[in-house]
């Protein structure tokens, strides 16, 4: 697969820079985790690969448990197809790293928020050609679904190409549920915005 191949070339890169000699599964505890926080910093969402699972905010703690790291994974959404390749190239990145035994934990309460994407993975979704989502208002309910909400206004979205807001939502869903499919009518380009969640 491409993505699980283009992280696990980017991590081994990055091992061999940073670690050349010592073994990192022997690394004290907090650089043990410091460590595999950088590496889940390559580790790219397998639908929107312009983004890291760190970018997308749903790596909610690493932290040792005896011998073995522990990851915290909150799934995007229940039941999201991605989950299952991202929880396996979390493990083939950190096992390239060396940084030893590890799994991952998935929490799925509080349930995750696009407001949860940090401000590096919106300008990355922008740069990729992805209307990233807005923040959430406070105290928005937060629906466990990708239906468009029955009193929805489907706002009105600046093109990631030429910031025009003269744009139309084509469709509700895109390449995949989380993603809306919208044309920009001053350059006629398609493009997906990340549905605010
Ligand atoms: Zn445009």
């Amino acid at each position: 697969m491409v993505t699980h191949t283009s992280a696990t070339v980017s991590t081994a890169a990055f091992a061999a820079k940073a670690a050349p000699a010592a073994d990192p599964a022997a690394l004290a505890g907090p650089l043990r985790v410091q460590r595999a926080w950088e590496v889940l910093s390559t580790v790219l969402d397998p639908e929107v690969p312009a983004v890291s699972v760190r970018d997308l905010g749903i790596v909610r703690d690493v932290r040792l448990a005896g011998d073995a790291l522990e990851v915290v994974l909150t799934p995007t959404y229940s039941g999201c197809p991605a989950t299952e390749v991202i929880e396996h190239d979390v493990l083939a990145a950190l096992r390239v790293a060396g940084l030893g035994p590890a799994h991952v934990t998935l929490q799925r309460a509080p349930a995750w928020t696009t407001d949860w994407i940090t401000e590096q993975g919106r300008a990355r979704l922008l740069a990729y050609g992805i209307a990233p989502p807005g923040p959430l208002p406070a105290g928005t309910e937060v629906p466990l679904r990708f239906m468009p909400r029955a009193n929805a206004v489907a706002p009105s979205l600046a093109c990631p190409r030429c910031g025009s807001l003269e744009t139309e939502r084509l469709s509700a869903f895109g390449s995949t549920a989380c993603k809306a499919l919208y044309r920009c009518l001053a350059c006629r380009e398609p493009f997906e915005h990340f549905k605010p969640l």
